[in-house]
């Protein structure tokens, strides 16, 4: 059996000419997605047989090279496929934007090779001239060389001034593999704790109050600018909460990384995003939090640090997780008594109530990579959630 797993490779610091080259290709890329959403709406469609003939020859017209309009069009119907499955859930989700500032862009497995010359590892890109190539020389750690090889789909993406390859690495996997079941460790964000990450051996909290606290400050100080008509403050002061808040979630990304590396073949389990508003209760002060604290930021971090350190992610619903008893499966919404504690009305286990959902995330996780499905599987809630009437 074949299984298919990335890594990212950080692509040795390029010269201007292909930095420029890599920029290019990342704003044609991603202004051929768009046209491809914009197509998608008017033609009501989501269909790839339907939108490859529309996207396609536009996505040419711009200057995007062929080997990538394939890879642009299919990264619209992913796009949009999640959308709709999102919708299901919640019905006010927004039709999928494309984030300009974000470079990045797909390597379909015809658009590139790699070359090894003596343990040097090149990126050939094909480039909108024919037979006219790029070379991008990449720093490959030691314990991915023997990983690399050639084919599949592949993506570059950019990451503060560097550039990165996500390269699919072709693993040889028998059924009884020899690394053996993984150890899934389940992650519950939350505003209360902005993390609590558990391992089969011990749960971290991470304490949201100094963070909450800090914000409510700047939120003090942004209401006061506007009182006074300071708009080039306010516009100051959002600027540095920002800045502050890549900066938390640079940090915490990194620390349950490192926890998660700690255990013998780490899966994190993250809880979708779509959960995580499904989940908190509607209040106007959690949606502002909400929406203004970088949970999207966060995941997307976890995700990319896990990447780079060999680690799987699994995204799971965390619908019910908050509800129901991780030890004997009791499902009853007076389980959780209140904000922090849970109690199970059957078997009377008593813990922090987000110890007890992050290890429902990290049961949701298992039962899935039991059952094979993918880390993006959209479908409906499978394990914890089967009992569940929707
Ligand atoms: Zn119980």
């Amino acid at each position: 059996m074949r299984n298919t797993e990335c890594v990212v490779i950080k692509i040795k610091s390029p010269t201007k000419n292909k930095q420029q080259w890599l920029t290019s290709m990342a704003d044609l890329f991603l202004q051929s997605i768009e046209i491809g959403l914009v197509k998608s709406k008017s033609a009501k469609t989501s269909s790839r047989t339907k939108l490859h003939p529309i996207v396609y020859p536009e996505a040419k017209s711009i200057g995007l090279p062929s080997d990538y309009c394939r890879m642009a069009v299919n990264s619209v119907v992913s796009m949009l496929r999640s959308y709709e499955q999102l919708k299901k859930v919640q019905h006010n989700t927004s039709f999928p934007k494309i984030n300009k500032k974000r470079k990045w862009f797909g390597l379909g497995t015809n658009a590139y090779a790699i070359e090894n010359k003596n343990g040097n590892f090149i990126l050939r890109a094909t480039t909108q001239k024919c037979r006219k190539f790029i070379w991008l020389p990449l720093c490959v750690p030691d314990k991915f060389k023997s990983k690399i090889s050639n084919g599949g789909d592949a993506k570059i993406i950019q990451r503060g001034q560097d550039w990165y390859v996500i390269l699919p690495v072709k693993t040889e996997q028998t059924p009884t593999a020899c690394s053996g079941e993984p150890t899934f460790i389940g992650v519950d964000l939350g505003i209360v704790r902005i993390a609590v990450v558990s391992t089969p051996t011990k749960t971290i909290f991470f304490n949201g109050q100094s963070i909450r606290n800090r914000r409510e400050h700047f939120t003090d100080l942004r209401k006061r600018y506007q009182k006074h008509n300071r708009l080039d403050r306010v516009r100051q002061q959002k600027g540095k909460e920002s800045r502050w808040m890549t900066d938390i979630n640079h940090k915490l990304s990194k620390q349950i990384v490192a926890i998660a590396t700690q255990s013998s073949n780490p899966m994190i389990c993250l809880e979708r995003l779509d959960g995580i508003r499904y989940r908190i209760k509607k209040s106007k002060r959690f949606n502002r939090m909400l929406s203004s604290w970088a949970f999207r930021q966060l995941l997307s971090m976890i995700e990319y640090k896990a990447m780079k350190a060999n680690v799987k992610v699994k995204m799971v619903d965390p619908r019910r997780t908050s509800r129901k008893c991780s030890k004997c499966g009791h499902d009853e919404n007076s389980n959780r008594k209140n904000q922090s504690t849970f109690k199970c009305k059957k078997c009377g286990y008593e813990t922090n109530a987000d110890r007890n959902a992050s290890k429902n995330i990290s049961a949701v996780g298992a039962s899935l990579y039991q059952q094979g499905l993918s880390d993006t599987a959209r479908s409906r809630p499978q394990g914890l959630e089967q009992t569940v009437a929707l």
